[in-house]
């Protein structure tokens, strides 16, 4: 148990996110109480079940009344309207904070729900699952990861030395740059790769000469990989397009240039530079196993042999 960095916090979104803060704030003992609201009838009754907050409340203002941090964990499209539910109740002084993918966009749409004087300070963990819902929370998921803060107008030191404060008692290492910067990082380092696996597992299942029973059949081929990630919350990833969409298409329009050059290496025979090109991405997978952000096992640690 750590001290608590808060009197009370308050999440609003008991999904997949939302619900991994608020686990880890009570394992970890971060806050003296945690509360929890969620739009979702069925999602506050789940969330009770599984009994991951001291309260989880029927309505935006009992969950956030005399918070000190109020984490905003919806949806980027519900980004607004959960600002909105929320501003006629916040405390004085209150800080509240946001967990969406997406940051230009939320700033611009939650800053316009919020009162004048209310502090926000943006941010985005990057770790998350191809799961959702408050079932699919643990509090162990921030742990090794990182999360992006991005200050804007209305965040002040002393509220970003706090959020800080609390992502790395969660386990995360903090990194803060401007949300433009973060916008077109992860848009090459996430919304790109989840659009490419969206595109490619539609692709295989409108192919008319495989079947579908071959495509399941042969999975392991690459395929596989790219199914966990297209099996991602598809109201989440709606709303990430819709909202960083001139990055997403800035990085699409570089992604489809080196897709045409490395479509001209084979149809030239141009093995040496598909070598050369296979052989510097190689290199960008050790980076990542060295920086200890995924596993060095083949297969991504995934058992062989038979399995009964
Ligand atoms: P999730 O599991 O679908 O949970 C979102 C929850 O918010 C749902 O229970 C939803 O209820 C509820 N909700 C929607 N609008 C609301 C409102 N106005 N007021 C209160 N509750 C509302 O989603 P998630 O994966 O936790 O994602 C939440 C946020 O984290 C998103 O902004 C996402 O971009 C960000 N994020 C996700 C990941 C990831 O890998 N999943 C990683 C980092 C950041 P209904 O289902 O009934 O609408």
């Amino acid at each position: 148990m750590s001290e608590p960095l808060f009197d009370k916090v308050a999440v609003v979104g008991l999904g997949l996110i939302g619900s991994s803060i608020a686990r880890g704030i009570e394992e970890r003992g971060l806050a003296a109480s945690v509360a929890g609201f969620d739009g979702s009838d069925d999602v506050r009754a789940r969330a009770r079940a599984l009994g991951f907050c001291a309260l989880i409340a029927d309505t935006p203002e009992d969950a956030v009344k005399n918070a000190e941090l109020v984490v905003l964990a919806v949806p980027v499209g519900a980004m607004a309207s959960a600002a909105k539910s929320i501003a006629p109740y916040l405390a004085d002084g209150a800080i509240v904070t946001d967990v969406g993918s997406v940051k230009a966009a939320v700033i611009r749409s939650v800053g316009d729900e919020l009162p004048a004087s209310a502090v926000f300070v943006p941010g985005h963990p990057v770790a998350g699952t191809e799961h959702s819902g408050p079932e699919a929370g643990f509090a162990e998921l921030f742990e090794g990861r990182w999360c992006v803060l991005t200050p804007c107008g209305r965040s002040p030191e002393a509220a970003v030395g706090k959020v800080t404060a609390l992502w790395t008692a969660l386990g995360s290492t903090v990194e803060t740059m401007t949300p433009e910067h973060h916008d077109i990082v992860l848009a090459i380092t996430s919304h790109i790769p989840h659009l490419i696996a969206y595109n490619i597992v539609g692709t295989a299942a409108d192919l008319e000469d495989v079947t579908q029973s071959e495509v399941i059949k042969f999975s392991a081929g690459g395929f596989r990989d790219f199914t966990r990630i297209a099996a991602s919350d598809p109201v989440m990833w709606r709303d990430v397009f819709l909202n960083n969409k001139d990055a997403v298409l800035e990085v699409l329009g570089r992604f489809s240039e080196d897709l045409a050059a490395l479509q001209r290496m084979i149809r030239w025979d141009d093995g040496q530079s598909l070598q050369d090109h296979f052989t510097r991405t190689r290199a960008i997978r050790r980076g990542i196993i060295d920086a200890g952000q995924d596993t060095p096992d083949a297969d991504f640690g995934r058992p062989h042999g038979h399995e009964d």
